[in-house]
């Protein structure tokens, strides 16, 4: 089929090389290709990080999408001879006062409770077990965990691999999708040139474009979330995640000593721009919890706007009007998701999709305002 993907983030991308790979004659537009949340994304692949009560879906979807990403990086390596920094080394959870810790405990105790965490493994830990495992931990530090099935990848790589493997199938401009008479018939760029279509993917991050409907519009709105990139000789071992004088706070490690402080959260209005109380933060927090990033040189501060839905679930498949599919609202997850996201929209565009993706169908959420009026 000829198929035009919408947005060159993490997601549209991972699409389109999927399609690509399955035979279909796929283009993806995009004014900035990779330049989206993806760019400030710190690339933990970690579905049991951050899981909260009446989460089991993301939770399932993260866990599939986790297991597929070690082929998935070393394909897109040899495909595109782009190495993704993918590592293994899993996650340490770290709490710096007793307060930290017993909130890290209390999600411990919470995957403990879930029935599809098969295959998740957690180890609570004390302080010295804890500096055994990552010894550029705080002697301060008063307990934690381990995740050692998380693995993590440096998502700039991976959407430089990706835009490699697609070559001139990514066109640099803005588009949106043209809707005949009900039906998606392609897309129209910002220049006006028309390119017909049996199928669009819109994967336009926290943008999505008048045409997918005002309810599934006004759905995905913009998370922002800053990040610090540094350069230390003393990284962790490990992702850490931790918490410190009540702040969370993560610090992944990434070839050449470089490291990713992040990340706030906060619900904004107008543009994704970093603050000076948002950075402070990170810093001060991850300062306590690895004291021995006091040298690292700062690379450059980012901040960008994650894709949030109203109940944290992406939004994958088809929408009300034929032709036309979405893959977006995956809020702080699109790194983790993506590969079990190209599958999910692949089947829909080759019709094998089954049920078992309907929990992250977009029109959930035209149902719940039909029901709730
Ligand atoms: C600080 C931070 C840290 C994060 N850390 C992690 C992490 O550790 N692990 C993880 O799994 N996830 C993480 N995330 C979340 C992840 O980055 C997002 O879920 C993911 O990037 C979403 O991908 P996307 O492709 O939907 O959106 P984006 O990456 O935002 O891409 C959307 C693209 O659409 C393009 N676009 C917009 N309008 C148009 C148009 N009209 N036509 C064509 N193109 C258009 C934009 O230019 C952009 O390139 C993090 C996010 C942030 C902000």
């Amino acid at each position: 089929m000829k198929v035009l993907v919408l947005g060159a983030g993490v997601v549209g991308l991972a699409c389109a090389v999927e399609l690509h790979r399955a035979g279909h004659d796929v283009h993806v537009f995009d004014p900035r290709p990779g330049a989206g949340a993806t760019h400030a994304a710190a690339g933990m692949l970690s579905p049991a990080g951050e899981v909260w009560h009446g989460e089991e879906d993301v939770l399932c979807l993260g866990l599939e999408s986790a297991r597929l990403w070690p082929e998935y990086a070393d394909r897109l390596t040899r495909d595109s001879g782009v190495e993704v920094d993918h590592r293994r080394a899993g996650t340490v959870l770290a709490g710096y006062d007793r307060d930290d810790v017993a909130v890290i405990q209390r999600s411990v105790e919470l995957l403990g409770t879930l029935p599809d965490v098969a295959g998740v493994t957690v180890e609570p830990l004390g302080r010295r077990e804890l500096r055994r495992l990552e010894p550029t931990l705080s002697s301060r530090v008063c307990g934690g965990a381990f995740l050692p099935g998380d693995h993590s990848v440096n998502p700039r790589q991976v959407a430089r691999a990706m835009l490699a493997v697609l070559g001139d199938r990514v066109i640099v401009e803005a588009a949106e999708p043209e809707v005949v008479d009900g039906r998606c018939r392609g897309a129209v760029t910002e220049t006006g040139g028309r390119h017909g279509a049996d199928v669009v993917v819109v994967a336009t991050g926290t943008r999505l474009p008048e045409s997918v409907g005002t309810d599934l519009r006004r759905a995905v709105r913009p998370v922002r979330g800053e990040i610090v990139r540094a350069r230390t000789n003393d990284p962790p071992e490990h992702t850490v995640r931790g918490r410190a004088a009540g702040e969370e706070v993560y610090v992944v490690p990434r070839a050449g000593g470089e490291v990713v402080i992040g990340a706030t959260v906060e619900e904004h209005a107008g543009d994704p721009l970093p603050t000076v109380g948002g950075v402070w933060r990170l810093l001060h927090a991850a300062r306590l919890l690895l004291p021995g990033l006091d040298p690292a040189a700062i690379l450059d501060i980012t901040a960008r706007d994650r894709p949030g839905t109203p109940d944290n679930r992406p939004l994958l498949g088809p929408t009300e009007t034929s032709g036309l599919l979405l893959a977006a609202g995956h809020y702080r997850g699109g790194v983790l998701l993506a590969p079990a996201t190209a599958r999910i929209l692949r089947a829909h565009i080759d019709g094998t999709a089954n049920d078992s993706g309907d929990a992250f169908s977009p029109r959930r959420l035209l149902k719940e305002r039909t029901a709730g009026t």
